[in-house]
């Protein structure tokens, strides 16, 4: 009954680790952004997925393919902001205290790369959600090697 008692203690050690503790800084750029800077943005911080903010509160997602979609597509990287081609809502989001558990399927349900991590916050009487980390499946996978570690 060893793997057994293994498991549960592995798995009880999962779920006492939140979003918060293993999230990265999240890459933000405005929706007026151009493309071309949107680019740039993806290659300085070496990510695969910004996130789009319109008025500090979070309005899309734009993923590598979506870049690549636009440009073949043929547009000129230039002048069309990103908020012209990012995913809009309904975007799939975490906050900081749900389990990773529920981040992991969140990312294989939804057969994406990465949630953003939001909290509420009021504007003019509305609440709105800003964007406060990233959890990306290397965030997870490092979750991984470092449980593997013991
Ligand atoms: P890629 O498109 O480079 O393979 P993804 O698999 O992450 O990267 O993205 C697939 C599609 O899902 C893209 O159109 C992207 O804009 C969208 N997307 C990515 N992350 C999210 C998210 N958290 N919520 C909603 N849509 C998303």
């Amino acid at each position: 009954y060893t793997g057994n008692a293994n498991q549960n203690i592995m798995l009880q050690k999962i779920s006492n680790i939140k979003i918060e503790d293993i999230m990265s800084l999240p890459i933000v750029v405005n929706d007026q952004t151009t493309l071309y800077d949107t680019i740039v943005t993806l290659f300085l911080e070496d990510v695969g997925t910004i996130y789009v903010n319109t008025n500090g509160s979070l309005s899309g997602v734009v993923s590598r393919k979506d870049l690549l979609k636009s440009i073949i597509g043929g547009s000129d990287i230039n002048k069309i902001p990103v908020g012209m081609v990012m995913t809009r809502k309904p975007i799939v989001t975490i906050r900081k205290n749900e389990n990773v558990i529920v981040a992991a399927n969140r990312i294989i349900e939804y057969e994406i790369d990465s949630l953003p991590v939001i909290e509420d916050f009021e504007d003019e009487g509305k609440i709105k959600q800003r964007v406060i980390g990233r959890i990306s499946k290397s965030n997870i996978t490092k979750l991984f090697v470092e449980l593997c570690k013991g």
